[in-house]
């Protein structure tokens, strides 16, 4: 990377030993892996623009847009996605992933949760990534680009898709592991239970882990290689949960995993989102990126980077309405999408 290139970013590469660990998400030392959803309402939507839709369980709006739409028929967590080969033959090696922009809690597991109504509404304001599922469609829609795209459509709340299983995982021992137990403030979220955590994790946690390794498969079948664009945003301030509460606060950051991120995507990244308030940095104040656990580590070509965006540049907070930055924000993941579908990795 060209002085040039690097701008006004920040480098912070010693993030992650700083114990910068992203809340959420993918990485400290490296990627992560997805997991997830699925059990009833994950979902996978496919952007083929100028193809023929084909297959029954596929819905289109008049832009090209294809949506398909996970639905039940999940028995003990083993639902597979509906992906068929050959439905999803666009040549798009980008998968968009949005993990944290649902506010949605199924019954059984909210009335698990040591918060009443009103502790949750606010507990949902600060730890969701709110519109990023907007920016995302914006961004795919507006840069004209297929895409596969893999939303969360539970709240982070229900379990954390980007968290590691067992001792793997350094935010278990604040209890902040795949399922919750304690709040942004540090507060008790829910009471110990091993069997209750086990049983969300076979009905959340490993279908979507199993849903986005296929996604992934499917793309790299496709086309030899994919590029995993894995969007999150995070508070102006500080959450009291944060192992560093002095980490630099940049209006960008990028994360990034030393064998899933080359330099030529970091490079591709810093230029679409200069100019934006606030600066761009590498994994701070979270650092990482998103990786199916099968290809972590393994699979050259599998690229991911993670982009996280300070949420006063577009949204009040917390969980307030968006501003008009919000669309200022979007001119930049537009560029960034489109440089790394057509130069990228
Ligand atoms: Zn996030």
């Amino acid at each position: 990377m060209s002085p040039s290139v690097l701008g006004n970013v920040v480098k912070q590469q010693v993030a992650k030993e700083k114990g910068t660990s992203k809340v959420g998400a993918i990485s400290r030392r490296s990627s992560r892996l997805v997991t997830g959803l699925a059990s009833h309402r994950s979902r996978v939507r496919s952007h083929i623009c100028g193809k023929t839709q084909r297959g029954s369980n596929l819905i289109t709006d008049n832009r090209c847009r294809l949506k398909v739409q996970q639905t039940g028929g999940q028995s003990g967590g083993t639902m597979d996605l509906p992906l068929t080969d050959g439905i999803f033959c666009g040549p798009s090696p980008l998968v968009m992933h949005v993990p944290h922009s649902s506010t949605v809690i199924p019954d059984e597991v909210r009335a698990d949760l040591l918060l009443d109504d009103s502790e949750l509404d606010l507990e949902l304001k600060k730890m969701t990534d709110w519109y990023t599922d907007d920016l995302a469609n914006i961004a795919l829609d507006r840069a004209g680009l297929n895409a596969r795209t893999v939303e969360n459509q539970f709240s982070r709340l229900v379990v954390d898709p980007e968290r590691f299983i067992g001792d793997e995982e350094p935010m278990a021992a604040i209890g902040m592991g795949p399922v919750y137990h304690s709040t942004s403030d540090l507060s008790p979220l829910r009471l110990p239970d091993p069997i209750r955590d086990g049983a969300l994790i076979d009905q959340y946690f490993r279908p979507y882990a199993r849903m986005f390794t296929k996604v992934v498969d499917g793309v790299l079948a496709d086309c030899g290689r994919a590029i995993i664009v894995d969007l999150h945003s995070f508070p102006t301030k500080p959450l009291p949960y944060e192992l560093d509460q002095h980490a630099l606060r940049p209006g960008i950051c990028i994360g990034t995993d030393p064998f899933h991120t080359p330099d030529s995507i970091v490079a591709m990244a810093i230029e679409s989102f200069a100019g934006l308030p606030g600066g761009i940095a590498l994994n701070t104040p979270f650092a990482g990126t998103y990786v199916p656990l099968k290809h972590l580590g393994r699979t050259p070509e599998v690229t991911s980077v993670m982009i996280e965006i300070r949420r006063n540049l577009y949204q009040e907070e917390p969980g307030g309405p968006r501003h008009d930055g919000l669309m200022t924000v979007a001119s930049g993941l537009i560029k960034f999408l489109s440089r790394v579908v057509w130069f990228g990795a």
